[in-house]
């Protein structure tokens, strides 16, 4: 990694023209740009000429075209983001890409498949954990009834959970004076929860409330959505990138770019960095559940389930790949959903509302966790190397396909 040629007239124009260009792109998809906090000109500008497709990747391609040659992170990070400019113009222009090279043209990045029986043989296992009548579906749902946060509780549990989140991270990554975040809750989404970063250290974070929140969702989406995941991201990108090194490219934040699989994956990771197993079992059975009027002798059976569940996570890739090539149709997609997934009905409609806004997005999860688990362990051996790896990981240009040894 060299930093001495990462600072030079030419990638400062390359980042320039970046940012325009999203800026651009995002006239054409409003869901495009997820923030931007860079100079307010640039975005009124991008409002008053608005730019063709054609016209976008033209000038995407004269850009990369100035980073050839240049193997600096920061010039990889700019050239396969700009990369991903072409590929989301492709689509917006009709191609029609097959999952895999979507998620490589967007995210620099391609998950594994696996069938059927490869989730069977999990889901064996979660049939053996509950034992009883019933389909295992029902069986995992019978439980989770039983653990639903009351809507008059979210708020007190959502605000331990985040701030337990805060604690741990604060014992290892330094954060700016004032950084702070606004905890809504919102209806009539197709995600759970989402964090816009307004810059200035600031994050707005939204809880989907359409469906139930259960008692996990408070720790994985406290530490997701805030601490340590994408609020810390955002806050060291903008105090380490855009104000420490003056990388403009920072100040914004395309939806569908390699950016998410770092984002996404930081803080699905960010999670078992905070919380061992044990440690979070303690807090959710002493703290969260109490809070939630839950019964905490349910606890630990919940735990192994959970950690079950997740075993399955990379069905979500499968099924959305399958489905959106067409090899399933909605009602078999919806099958899998339940019973290979094992998600409830309602939540099985929602995720494939997910699958069709956000196409090959779905992998910046699972895939992005264990691609930035991998690589932040393979940085040393200790918790406390883990945290200093993962903190350099979120603050610097480290493109996906990077991160593999
Ligand atoms: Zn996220």
């Amino acid at each position: 990694m060299t930093h001495n040629d990462s600072n030079t007239p030419l990638l400062a124009d390359v980042a320039e023209r970046y940012v325009k260009l999203v800026l651009a792109m995002g006239r054409h998809d409003a869901s495009y740009v997820d923030a931007y906090y860079g100079p307010p000109a640039w975005q009124e500008e991008a409002n008053a000429q608005p730019r063709s497709l054609r016209d976008i990747q033209a000038a995407a391609q004269t850009a990369l075209a100035l980073l050839a040659g240049d193997a600096s992170l920061r010039a990889i990070n700019l050239r396969t983001q700009l990369q991903a400019v072409l590929a989301k113009a492709d689509m917006l222009q009709g191609a029609c890409l097959d999952f895999d090279t979507q998620s490589a043209r967007l995210y620099d990045a391609v998950s594994p498949h696996h069938d059927r029986a490869y989730y069977a043989a999990l889901v064996a296992e979660i049939d053996a954990l509950l034992p009883g009548a019933g389909s295992v579906s029902e069986r995992v749902h019978a439980l989770r009834a039983q653990l639903i946060i009351p809507a008059d509780k979210l708020r007190a549990v959502m605000d331990a959970a985040i701030r337990a989140g805060r604690e741990r991270t604060l014992q290892h990554i330094a954060l700016p004076e004032g950084e702070d975040f606004v905890l809504q809750f919102v209806t009539n989404k197709p995600w759970s929860g989402y964090n816009w970063y307004k810059g200035n250290y600031q994050s707005v974070i939204q809880i989907n409330t359409d469906l139930p929140v259960y008692i996990d969702r408070a720790v994985d989406l406290g530490c997701h959505e805030a601490y340590p995941g994408h609020h810390v991201y955002n806050v060291l990108l903008e105090r380490d990138l855009v104000r420490g090194r003056g990388w403009v490219e920072y100040c914004i934040y395309p939806l569908y770019s390699p950016q998410s699989l770092i984002a996404e994956g930081t803080a699905n990771y960010g999670i078992e960095l905070s919380f061992t197993d044990a440690e979070r079992l303690a807090f959710e059975q002493q703290v969260l559940y109490p809070l939630a009027g839950l019964d905490p002798a349910l606890a630990p059976r919940y735990a192994q389930l959970n950690g079950l569940l997740a075993r399955l996570s990379y069905a979500d890739n499968d099924i959305a790949r399958q489905y959106l090539e067409g090899s399933l149709t909605r009602e078999e997609a919806l099958e899998w959903l339940v019973n290979v997934r094992l998600y409830p009905a309602e939540k099985s409609a929602q995720r494939l509302q997910f699958y069709d806004a956000m196409g090959a997005y779905v992998i910046n999860y699972n895939l992005g966790q264990d691609m930035a688990k991998a690589y932040v362990e393979r940085q040393g051996a200790t918790r406390a190397q883990h945290w200093a790896a993962f903190r350099d990981l979120m603050s610097s240009p480290r493109v996906p396909s990077a991160l593999l040894p």
